[in-house]
């Protein structure tokens, strides 16, 4: 292959936790002087589109001028044709894995035309960066004899757990078996130890094997060793011996995160504010008069308490979660996405006069600008689903948690959390069960008042202080440049191989 400039086709799971983080990893490269095609879905593209903040055009390839140019790297984002477009602007923010298993026939073949048409172009893709919820893409890079890199948007432990899936089946402890105690313990996943039976992320305990999701999973976590590395947003300082454990086993980790650095507190680089389709991938309308009731507080007073873009809260535990608030005492900032409303206003949702006896007091966003939230000194804690991006960006800002686990690998994140002593714990042990309220006031009075909230508190200063220097010079700074180098090689048509430090 002739000499070409690097370009990375940069795919993510087209909802907003995948969205996000890869959005900043393609600012890295860009930054790096590698050309970048973002890919959308037609839904998230649309959603996009819709929230009317920003002009996203699809840029065509024969307009070279319309790219977002910087440092000599182009941004370009193509939209994929996918099954479950929509309109709906009540339509949830992510849409499910059922429906989205639907959708992957249609990608699969639009990938191939775009990587054929980019190569008809004279501007091939040196690699394809795809999540680890699109194994798929692995055969599609095959085909075009081109490396695919992995990435993984959580923990190296639910990464090894899902790649531990054939093992666990063979043993038997998969699907689990009705009558099993939970509590009872596994040794066999690389790098982890022995852990409980309920700490393995729910969508592996509560899916049969024979059910779509389980088979999605399965085959999720079932490319690793093909690809080129497998990016892991997560830190070496965390997850050392799974880390080296997984690589063992033949997988190429490599730990990337935090990938937080462009919106740190006004520091942001000239280069990331040049790339606007990257720094506005929030699928919904933020509120950001929230910043400004914010300023109304004292410091570390508030707490902040969001679920993420996919978790289902029924209406009666919205209820019990207001009232575990309003009995706090704390000031609160509460995030209820519209989807979750269930066609109903947010006063009959909310328990009688809620909005008028919490004057001042409380807030309610429908979705809001998280990381500033996070980086304003009146948050004082937050109350989080455990989402791995909410839990970063939390690190990144030293903001200490209370994890509330519901859905997919939110449980097994709260056993980290608990393990680096950064949260307090709801653990309602099971996702079917309904959050009381006394449960949310104790654990907000827990962090703000008692001696063990102050050690979350100051455990959180620490990872932060960790998170920001492997970032900024230390081991995930030192994988991202290796990996701008490789991208770069690989535009040459060279194979190089993955090397860990
Ligand atoms: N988020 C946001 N505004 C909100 C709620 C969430 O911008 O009101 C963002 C949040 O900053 C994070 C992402 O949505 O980057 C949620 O990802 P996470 O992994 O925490 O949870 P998921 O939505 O995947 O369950």
């Amino acid at each position: 292959m002739a000499n070409r400039e690097p370009h990375a086709v940069v795919f993510p799971f087209p909802t907003q936790g995948h969205i996000n983080p890869l959005s900043l990893l393609a600012k890295r490269l860009l930054n790096g002087g590698i050309n970048v095609t973002f890919v959308h879905t037609a839904r998230t593209f649309r959603m996009l589109q819709q929230r009317n903040q920003i002009e996203l055009s699809r840029k065509d390839s024969e307009d070279p001028g319309n790219y977002a140019s910087c440092k000599g790297a182009k941004l370009r984002m193509e939209v994929l044709p996918d099954e479950v477009s929509t309109d709906d602007a009540s339509a949830p923010v992510s849409p499910s894995v059922v429906l989205f298993i639907s959708s992957i026939p249609l990608l699969r073949v639009h990938l191939q035309c775009f990587l054929q048409r980019l190569l008809d172009e004279g501007r091939p893709a040196s690699c394809i960066i795809s999540d680890t919820f699109l194994p798929w893409t692995q055969d599609v890079a095959n085909s075009f004899n081109i490396p695919r890199i992995e990435f993984w948007s959580s923990t190296a432990m639910v990464y090894s757990m899902g790649f531990s899936i054939p093992n666990l089946l063979r043993h038997g402890y998969l699907p689990v078996p009705s009558g099993t105690d939970l509590e009872t313990t596994i040794d066999i996943v690389p790098g982890v130890g022995p852990c409980r039976h309920a700490d393995f992320f729910y969508d592996l305990l509560h899916d049969s094997g024979a059910s779509p999701r389980f088979k999605f999973f399965q085959d999720a976590f079932s490319r690793g060793k093909e690809s080129q590395r497998v990016l892991i947003h997560s830190m070496q300082h965390l997850e050392d011996n799974v880390i080296q454990a997984l690589r063992e086993e033949g997988i190429p980790v490599d730990p990337i995160g935090p990938l937080l650095e462009s919106f740190v507190d006004g520091s942001a680089s000239s280069t990331h504010e040049h790339y606007t389709e990257l720094n506005s991938v929030s699928l919904l309308d933020e509120d950001t008069s929230c910043l400004e009731w914010l300023n109304t507080h004292p410091k570390t007073s508030v707490i902040y308490v969001s679920f993420g873009s996919n978790v289902k809260i029924h209406v009666e535990e919205i209820q019990e979660l207001a009232f575990g608030l309003e009995d706090s005492q704390q000031p609160f900032l509460l995030v209820i996405r519209p989807d979750l409303l269930d066609n109903k206003s947010l006063s009959d949702i909310l328990p009688d006069n809620f909005i008028e006896r919490n004057r001042g007091r409380a807030w309610v966003s429908f979705w809001a600008p998280q990381r500033a939230i996070l980086l304003h000194p009146s948050v004082g804690g937050f109350l989080t689903h455990c989402g791995w991006n909410s839990i970063l960006e939390s690190m990144w800002t030293g903001v200490p948690l209370i994890g509330c686990p519901r859905e997919s690998e939110q449980n097994t994140n709260l056993k980290c959390l608990l393990d680096w002593k950064c949260a307090i714990s709801i653990d309602l042990k099971q996702p079917k069960v309904i959050l009381k309220r006394e449960l949310v006031k104790t654990a907000i009075s827990t962090l703000f008042n008692e001696p063990e909230g102050e050690l979350v508190r100051s455990r959180m200063t620490e990872l932060k202080t960790a998170a920001r220097n492997t970032i900024e010079k230390g081991q995930s700074r030192f994988n991202l440049e290796k990996l701008i180098d490789d991208i770069k090689k690989m535009a040459s048509g060279d194979r190089p191989r993955f090397l860990p430090a």
